[in-house]
């Protein structure tokens, strides 16, 4: 009599879920995936209906392209990859290097301060890791807009990070995939057994198996690879029997999901006096919280006339629970600010994310709160014996990346591998 209706299940079809999904198909096990929305690619989307241009609603940079998992595939599919052009610009600003040498020097006394952290943690037993907020210094009036320039893509406020994490994060140049990231990795889950629509709602284990119950009935199967955010988890969106750990509580409560939303404005070509692609910041004073009430602009991306202006931490989580037209309106008026108005006359349309509001993601990605850096491995432990976990929150150096979503939904696929042969 068969037991099991699939050698694994994998809860979810993101970057991470796809890879897992696919690397288990390949070695000959029988696997299905299922999806709680009806599409996939998770926190990877690229929508070609708002603006008829590609508009990345979740990740668009594929980061450190050196180490990049992605980028070989996305070659492969004959998608148009190229390196981000090297042409970031900070409006009032009279030279440029004044600025980036600053955030330089922020990174390297960053490395630094982790480093000195964790000797000290290796020679007394004691966690000393301390926020981004604990180390940056006022320098000038130049010094809060560097800081953030290399923050804002943390998706936290400053006193909200922890260095370690930071640090741990490999960096390198960046690349972008023109016809979208989000579709690139929608191209990678072709073919494969992938279930849309279904919610799983509890994850039971068997004495020999799992049971996963799902809006549409329960399917029995070996073992379990979930690939949901820690903010589903933290919500307990998905009942576990067992229930968690209490190891596994506490890290959820440090590694959390930060906000970062994009507000996509759509111009007539030639609105904005940039280079396609322009990485453009501006000058930021913290408000009375230590909040940057701004972000940055990516103009013109690919020549398309879209750009996209990104908000970070908890002044994304405002304009987001203000609803889309602040940060429309936020984004425009910035850049009115900087160019004059024919830039509102050229503008067709926009849209923003509101990511916190996804209810099968609740936020952007995972970071780290001071003191959390090492609990991305206790999220990478299974449950259970047979309940596998993978996601970008749980890669050690390429944490909230799509990259490091991709390479953990192959690692968990080996764990899994290793466990049924
Ligand atoms: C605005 C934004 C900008 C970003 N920018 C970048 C960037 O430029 N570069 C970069 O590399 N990364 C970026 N990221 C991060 C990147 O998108 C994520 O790290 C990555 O996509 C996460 O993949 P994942 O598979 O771990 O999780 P997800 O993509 O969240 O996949 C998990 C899947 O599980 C599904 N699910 C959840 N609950 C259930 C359930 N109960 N039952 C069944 N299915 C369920 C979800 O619907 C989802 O499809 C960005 C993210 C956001 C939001």
């Amino acid at each position: 009599m068969k037991v099991h209706d699939f050698d694994v299940v994998v809860v979810g079809a993101g970057a991470a879920g796809i890879a897992a999904t696919h690397a288990l198909k390949s070695a000959g096990l029988s696997v299905v995936c299922i999806e709680a929305s009806n599409r996939v690619g998770g926190r990877t989307h690229t929508d070609t209906e708002i603006f008829g241009v590609p508009f990345d609603m979740g990740a668009h940079w594929m980061h450190t392209e050196h180490a990049n998992a992605l980028k070989a595939p996305g070659l492969a599919l004959g998608l148009d990859l190229y390196a981000a052009p090297d042409n970031a610009v900070t409006y009032g600003l009279e030279d440029d290097a004044v600025l980036w040498d600053e955030v330089d020097e922020l990174h390297s006394a960053i490395t630094e301060a982790a480093r000195i952290d964790a000797e000290i943690e290796a020679s007394t037993g004691i966690p000393t890791d301390r926020s981004l907020a604990d180390i940056w210094q006022n320098k000038g009036h130049w010094s809060f807009t560097a800081a953030m320039t290399f923050a804002l893509s943390i998706a936290r406020d400053l006193p909200d990070t922890s260095l370690r994490d930071i640090s741990a994060w490999e960096g390198g140049d960046d690349w972008f995939c023109r016809e979208g990231f989000g579709h690139l990795i929608a191209c990678t889950a072709k073919g494969l057994p992938i279930k849309l629509a279904t919610p799983v709602t509890e994850i039971k284990s068997l004495t020999e198996g799992v049971q996963i119950t799902t809006a549409t009935g329960k399917i029995k199967a070996r073992t379990v690879i979930v690939t949901v955010s820690v903010g589903v988890l933290a919500e307990d969106i998905i009942h576990f029997d067992p229930p968690l750990e209490s190891d596994r509580r506490s890290a959820l409560e440090l590694i959390t999901m930060g906000d970062y939303n994009h507000a996509g404005l759509l111009f007539r070509s030639g609105a904005l006096p940039v280079q396609p692609d322009t990485w453009l910041t501006y000058h930021l004073e913290p408000d009375a919280n230590g909040v940057a009430r701004g972000g940055g602009f990516l103009c013109n991306i690919a020549n398309t006339g879209l750009t996209s202006f990104e908000s970070s931490g908890s002044f994304s989580r405002l304009l987001q629970d203000a609803g889309p037209e602040s940060a429309i309106e936020h984004a425009l008026e910035t850049l009115v600010g900087f160019f004059g108005t024919t830039v509102r006359k050229a503008f067709i349309k926009g849209h923003a994310t509101a990511w916190r509001n996804e209810p099968y993601v609740r936020g952007s990605y995972a970071g780290a709160k001071p003191g959390g850096h090492n609990k991305r491995a206790v999220l990478r432990q299974s449950h259970a014996e047979r309940v596998h976990f993978a996601g970008e929150a749980t890669h050690p150096n390429q944490q909230c990346s799509v990259s490091g979503a991709h390479l953990e939904g192959l690692r968990a696929a080996e764990d899994v591998l290793a466990q049924l042969r």
